[in-house]
């Protein structure tokens, strides 16, 4: 990655690399994309190289693709947790989504691609009987996503339901990784950032009845739209809640509810997330992140780790 916010690809690189792309993976490689337009957040420069596989087979192509030429590479799936710095990403970035979404339901198990929406997952699950996704309604990400960050809500985690992970590893193998094996945490795994990605998840579900599971996510749903600041972008919750509290409140109490940056702003419904006003950049998000942490920290004493991701350059 370059360290001055110049292109890792020289521009001619870039465009070199752009055209032999394409003709092995013909309508899925954009030169120059913003990923403004790739996250919940509406923010984010563009990444050099940006690409959707619409097979298993392209995903893996495009990596050893990547891997083979020494360019490095982000994959990514709805952008539901990342903030993209101004300046882009270098490189390649790899979208896992709606082309590698399938899902499949035989008795209590569950088998769904990594780009599969994790509603969609909690919808299907709900009309098969099978509870234990409902915590998942109103999360907006992929389950590719999903899994890395461990994305929970209701007291219930991706961890309670999966069962294995099929990965690319970092040879490009694809190997199965069992749940004990994937070092789930609190909003985290041993995937996060380790260079290996999630093409594909086994879960498993109760049995219950379709009325109560949708009764169940009904309620949650409708929590989500009384606490949460759904009409303007962002990225959900920013900060992990510290032990024995909830982030919002501390950021409440310390006076930081409502602080704005340009078009950045802590939301006056949920202190925990940061909105886009309209046309927030990267830098204003960032500047208003290290102000909360400030002020948490000189109330409290507590530094607020982060929860969204970070990533690009400024
Ligand atoms: C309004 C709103 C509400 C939210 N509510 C919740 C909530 O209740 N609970 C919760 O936990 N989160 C919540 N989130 C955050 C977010 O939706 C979750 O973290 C989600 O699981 C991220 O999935 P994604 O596909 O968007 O991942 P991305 O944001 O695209 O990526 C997140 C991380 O996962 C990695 N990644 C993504 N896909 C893969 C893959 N296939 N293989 C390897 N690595 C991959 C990326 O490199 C990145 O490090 C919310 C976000 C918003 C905007």
């Amino acid at each position: 990655m370059s360290k001055n916010g110049s292109s890792y690809l020289p521009n001619q690189e870039c465009k070199a690399v752009y055209k032999e792309l394409k003709q092995f993976l013909p309508n899925q490689v954009r030169l120059q994309e913003p990923m403004s337009q790739h996250t919940t957040f509406r923010i984010g420069g563009p990444a050099d190289i940006f690409i959707e596989p619409r097979t298993i087979v392209a995903l893996k192509e495009a990596i050893f693709y990547a891997k083979d030429k020494n360019i490095p590479f982000f994959v990514m799936g709805a952008g539901s947790n990342l903030l993209v710095r101004d300046g882009g990403i270098r490189g390649m970035v790899i979208k896992i989504d709606r082309h590698l979404a399938k899902i499949k339901i035989d008795g209590l198990t569950v088998v769904a691609e990594a780009g599969a929406a994790l509603s969609r997952l909690a919808l299907n699950c709900c009309q098969a009987n099978l509870a234990g996704f409902e915590f998942a309604v109103g999360i907006p990400g992929t389950v590719g996503g999903a899994i890395v960050m461990n994305a929970g809500a209701e007291g219930c985690a991706m961890s309670d339901v999966v069962q294995e992970v099929l990965v690319l590893d970092q040879k490009n193998y694809f190997v199965r990784r069992k749940k004990e094996d994937l070092g789930f945490g609190y909003r985290s795994s041993n995937l996060l950032g380790c260079d290996q990605v999630v093409v594909e998840v086994v879960c498993q579900g109760v049995p219950d009845q379709k009325e109560y599971i949708a009764e169940r996510q009904k309620k949650y749903l409708r929590r989500r739209q009384i606490t949460q600041p759904l009409r303007y972008p962002s990225a959900g919750s920013v900060f992990k809640n510290p032990s024995g509290f909830a982030a919002g409140y501390l950021i409440e109490q310390a006076g930081a509810k409502e602080r704005q940056i340009g078009a950045a702003k802590v939301s006056l419904k949920h202190a925990n997330f940061i909105v886009n006003l309209g046309g927030a950049r990267a830098k204003e998000v960032q500047d208003l992140i290290s102000q909360v942490q400030e002020m948490v920290a000189q109330r409290f004493g507590i530094q607020l780790a982060l929860e969204i991701r970070i990533v690009g350059e400024d």
